[in-house]
């Protein structure tokens, strides 16, 4: 079969358990594309060829013996922020550009343990600082719609891997928008889970009280199988939470869009930057849902012009704490012939983070220094919690909340934006993060330039099936999520 790469996951699963083709053909297929294609994109950190060849054909041995399970043999991209024994994990930095990790992170472990097939390491914005993935030290990955623009960030290599057809779905992260933001940007959909609801261990940190992995697909469908192994309780990240989780893939048509209440803040519409296309296209999506019987409500975020300053007190104060252990002693980059060991410690840093790490971590080390953390850090944290209770209020009046994922579409490579700029085009993402909730991007159409627009829904806590629920009905009323990067098309 020359077109494996437009399977959806469910027809992957059907395909391998009814022997329609091997788990061997369809990971032969994806790497030829990936050699064949990526040069162009450059998705890809590590190509793990061998390694997936050996697990396709243990998840062939699997089904055949008939002890596989629905992904057995279903091939995967992980952002390269998960760890993965014996493969390098570098987080886009010079800093673990050499750093091979013994132990693989539950989020991979798991993949591993439902028979999933490992393609590689996707590019991403260095220790997911960005929202271009031009942060990375493996240079800039290419926008599949456009090659001369960014696939958004930090995820952006696994948005365009999936986009280019390059990996069926992709695991991201998101601390202030990084699974959302490329997923609009590249035209899929990707879900920000409850903080607590997917295992951190093995993730390599950036702001721990923010972090959160979830999954990066075509369709809410796509997404809500790798939901399903992603999810749970995990023993070695205390913050996860312990909960029962839903079957994702069975709730697909669990949330009636018929008397959903969808909240649209006024602030959120009225924001400078707001693109007209991103806007029309936002708004004619939202039309589509009331057509299909939602309310829309009007709704009140008064908090909205905090969340930038809020953000980035908050994430860069956790960085420059969690990013303390890259001394260039214990692990990663270390500088040569130091002189003692403090030139030892200043020059592994200087030369082993890049330019924006460097500034967060500067930031952030103020921000929480004796004298200014009262001013700074604890009254980020208060405006942090009015945040949260902005939400909760809106809450008790509708069951999601509509807003783009971003204000712009997929920005031009170079494009060089001011730290300002780049950061206050976060705006629709990051209070998500601050206030632990779920949220999830999903394909609306396109602007004038033909690059990709996302619609987001925000959920109240562990609201995940009902969001994916939601998009997953919209997709099935509208065509949006099957257009195809002209990229994508191609055969290899
Ligand atoms: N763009 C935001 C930042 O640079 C979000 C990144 C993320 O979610 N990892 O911090």
């Amino acid at each position: 079969m020359t077109d494996l790469h437009r399977l959806s996951i469910r027809e992957l699963s059907e395909g391998l358990a009814g022997a329609k083709f091997s788990s061997r053909e369809l990971t032969e297929h994806y790497l030829k594309r990936i050699e064949k294609i990526d040069a162009q994109v450059k998705s890809y950190v590590t190509v793990t060829a061998e390694q997936a060849l050996a697990q396709a054909d243990a998840a062939d041995a699997a089904i055949k013996a008939g002890t596989a399970s629905v992904l057995t043999g279903v091939p995967i991209a992980h952002k390269d922020i998960f760890c993965t024994q014996g493969i390098k994990t570098t987080a886009g930095s010079k800093m673990l550009d050499n750093f091979i990790s013994p132990y693989d992170a539950t989020v991979v472990a798991k993949g591993k343990a439902a028979g999933l097939v490992t393609l590689g390491k996707v590019n991403m914005d260095e220790f997911a600082m960005g929202s271009t993935s031009e942060n990375s030290y493996y240079g800039a990955t290419a926008n599949p719609w456009n090659l001369s623009h960014v696939p958004g960030g930090s995820s952006g290599g696994s948005a365009a891997a999936v986009a280019a057809d390059l990996a069926p779905f992709a695991t991201g992260t998101d601390t202030g928008g990084s699974i959302r933001q490329p997923a609009s940007f590249c035209g899929l959909t990707g879900l920000k889970p409850t903080y607590g609801r997917v295992s951190r261990f093995g993730m390599i940190a950036y702001a721990s009280s923010l972090d959160q992995g979830g999954p990066m697909a075509r369709s809410a469908e796509d997404c809500a199988y790798l939901m399903n192994v992603m999810a749970g309780h995990d023993a070695k990240d205390s913050t996860s939470v312990e909960k029962n989780i839903d079957n994702y893939v069975a709730n697909l048509n669990g949330t009636s869009v018929k008397g959903l209440r969808i909240g649209i803040p006024k602030q959120y519409f009225n924001v400078a930057g707001l693109d007209a296309d991103v806007k029309a296209r936002v708004e004619e999506s939202l039309k589509k849902l009331e057509e299909m019987g939602a309310t829309l409500v009007e709704i009140d975020l008064t908090m909205t012009d905090a969340y930038v300053p809020t953000y980035y007190l908050i994430a860069p104060a956790e960085a420059s704490s969690n990013l303390q252990r890259f001394d260039g002693v214990r692990y990663g980059y270390r500088a040569e012939n130091p002189v003692d060991l403090m030139d030892l410690y200043k020059r592994s840093r200087s030369e082993g983070f890049g330019k924006e790490v460097q500034q967060r971590i500067l930031i952030g080390t103020y921000a929480l220094s004796a004298g200014y953390y009262d001013a700074y850090y604890v009254k980020a944290q208060k405006v942090r919690r009015l945040i949260q209770q902005d939400f909760l209020k809106a809450f008790e009046s509708v069951d999601v909340i509509a807003a783009p994922a971003a204000p712009t579409t997929a920005y031009k490579i170079g494009a060089n934006l001011s730290p300002v700029e780049m950061y206050l085009g976060d705006i629709y993402t990051i209070a998500v993060n601050l206030a632990g909730l779920p949220a999830i991007n999903a394909p609306v159409g396109f602007d004038k330039d033909n690059l990709p627009v996302g619609l987001q829904l925000i959920g109240n806590y562990w609201s995940e099936s009902q969001l994916l629920s939601v998009v997953h009905q919209y997709q099935q009323a509208t065509d949006w999520h099957t257009k195809r990067a002209a990229i994508a098309e191609e055969n290899a």
